[in-house]
């Protein structure tokens, strides 16, 4: 199987038309959202995965940037022949709103002001990220996702998703998160923000012009960087070896090769991330409650995605239990939703880090497509007993080859095509009883596509009626559709 890197690819912006109204009841003027996009879109607009971010994520998900030294921050997972197969999906990734990668956020300069918004920026939420996205999605011709996909924050952001947009998003993937963030996660957030917020030179934000706040966004990254890890890993990768020596130097300077570690990882964040953004982000994170009345089932009741929510065995920051609870008030209101569980022990950061897990799991979870996921819900019928002239001009009108046909109480009766209508005139037949074939192939919901697309193969026709267990239409499944996912299968 081929597994390739997409080459080199580019930032684009996206310019969203009018005012941003926030949850918050304020708005955002002139928002601009940085995105990548991967792959080719079908005809139909019906292949888009979105892929969300996490925390300290960006929009450059995969490829390499002209002149970087490391490709995008998912590129195990999405290219030819990867999970995220861009032979067959077209991926997006945008950098969150409040983000520092492009996207509109406290760095950005605030049109009223001409300077930097510093925290001027209003506080933003996971609704108010995925709403932008929704506009971005809109302006690339997309109604519905076939998926959305995230880790940690960007599994917060595929939650939100299935929720503010029931009908638009097909697919859900979460992965190490939650549906609604937990008393520790909070505070986690907030120590972090007070280590941002207590160092001088966070001037109330105000620093865009000075040197800004490194020593406390180093901070809040190495505490933040010892909930993404566990105790088994940290043992494994660092133990209790010395930094660069043989003994204790019995001073206050930092000896053990954790500590190194962690200094340098604080650091280097600095130099790629802006000390505003991480409170806003963090803050935004804080608010993320899909409860509804203290219930979790209430607050998913209307979704009408299918769900594959993943769990990391040694992740104590968004520990399993949360991910269990999602799967577990899904399928109390009767939604599809599968729970895997990662076994790994690299902590939350498996969700990047344990490619081979992932990229079988999702793998499966996207191939696994059934009739009612690529359907034409929108279907045009005839009732029994029209005469083949209306017939014909319902199909002409409609642009349509397959006319199914419903008797009085909406039960599938039979069947007319525009083949049966050409006999009609070379035949000089004039009733449509002569015409409307009545043992009509169908296909139930839940079928794969591969299973209807033999059906249509076996048979020489080219689109069958979706109908459920009391015979009413669902939909109707044609072979373009089957042809447009898996290539030329019929
Ligand atoms: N491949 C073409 C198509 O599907 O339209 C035409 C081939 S086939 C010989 C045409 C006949 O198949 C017509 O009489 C039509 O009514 C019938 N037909 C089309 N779809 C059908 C279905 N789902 N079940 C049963 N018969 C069907």
């Amino acid at each position: 199987m081929k597994n390739e890197s997409l080459g080199t690819v580019e930032t684009q912006y996206f310019h969203l038309p009018g005012d941003l109204q926030l949850e918050s009841g304020k708005k955002l003027s002139s928002v601009v959202l940085a995105y990548e996009t991967y792959g080719s879109l079908n005809r139909d607009r019906s292949n888009a995965i979105l892929v969300c971010h996490a925390l300290s994520g960006d929009a450059h998900a995969a490829g390499w940037h002209a002149g970087d030294t490391k490709p995008g921050w998912w590129d195990t997972m999405i290219g030819p022949g990867k999970a995220l197969d861009t032979d067959s999906y077209f991926v997006i990734c945008s950098n969150v709103l409040g983000g520092c990668k492009g996207s509109t956020g406290p760095s950005s300069i605030n049109p009223a002001t001409g300077k930097p918004y510093g925290i001027d920026f209003p506080v933003i939420t996971i609704g108010d990220m995925v709403k932008a996205q929704k506009m971005l999605t809109e302006h690339l011709g997309i109604k519905k996702i076939f998926a959305a996909i995230g880790g940690s924050m960007g599994g917060v952001q595929v939650l939100q998703w299935a929720v503010s947009y029931p009908g638009s998003v097909g697919k859900a993937i979460a992965i190490a998160t939650t549906s609604h963030s937990s008393p520790q996660q909070i505070a986690f957030n907030e120590v972090g923000r007070i280590a941002i917020i207590s160092d001088p030179k966070w001037s109330e934000g105000d620093y865009y012009s000075r040197s800004p706040p490194v020593h406390g966004l180093a901070l809040a990254r190495m505490i933040g960087h010892i909930t993404y890890l566990s105790d088994d890993s940290m043992q494994q990768k660092f133990g209790r070896r010395l930094q660069g020596k043989s003994k204790y130097d019995f001073d206050l300077a930092f000896d053990f090769e954790v500590e190194s570690y962690l200094h340098h990882q604080g650091q280097s964040f600095t130099k790629r991330f802006d000390a505003n953004t991480y409170l806003y982000i963090t803050k935004a994170l804080d608010y993320f409650d899909l409860t509804r009345n203290g219930s979790l089932r209430e607050g998913l009741k209307d979704v009408q995605a299918k769900f594959l929510i993943i769990g990391v065995s040694s992740d104590w920051l968004y520990p399993p239990y949360q991910s269990r609870e999602i799967v577990a008030a899904l399928s109390a209101n009767d939604k599809e939703a599968i729970y895997r569980e990662i076994e790994s022990n690299y902590g939350h950061d498996a969700f990047l880090l344990e490619t081979g897990q992932l990229n079988y799991l999702i793998t499966n979870f996207l191939s696994h497509v059934v009739v009612a996921d690529i359907m034409k819900k929108d279907i045009i019928s005839i009732r029994e007993g029209i005469s083949i002239e209306e017939t014909a001009r319902v199909m002409c009108r409609e642009e349509i080859t397959h006319l199914p046909v419903v008797s009085q109480n909406g039960e599938l009766a039979g069947i007319i095509t525009s083949w049966d209508i050409s006999k009609a005139v070379a035949l000089k037949y004039t009733s449509p009883e002569h015409i409307m074939t009545r043992d009509v192939i169908t296909a139930s919901p839940d079928e794969t596509i591969e299973s209807a697309a033999k059906k249509m193969q076996k048979m020489n026709i080219s689109a069958l009626p979706v109908i459920d267990g009391n015979r009413k239409i669902l939909g109707i499944i044609g072979s373009d559709e089957i042809n447009r996912l898996i290539g030329g299968y019929i």
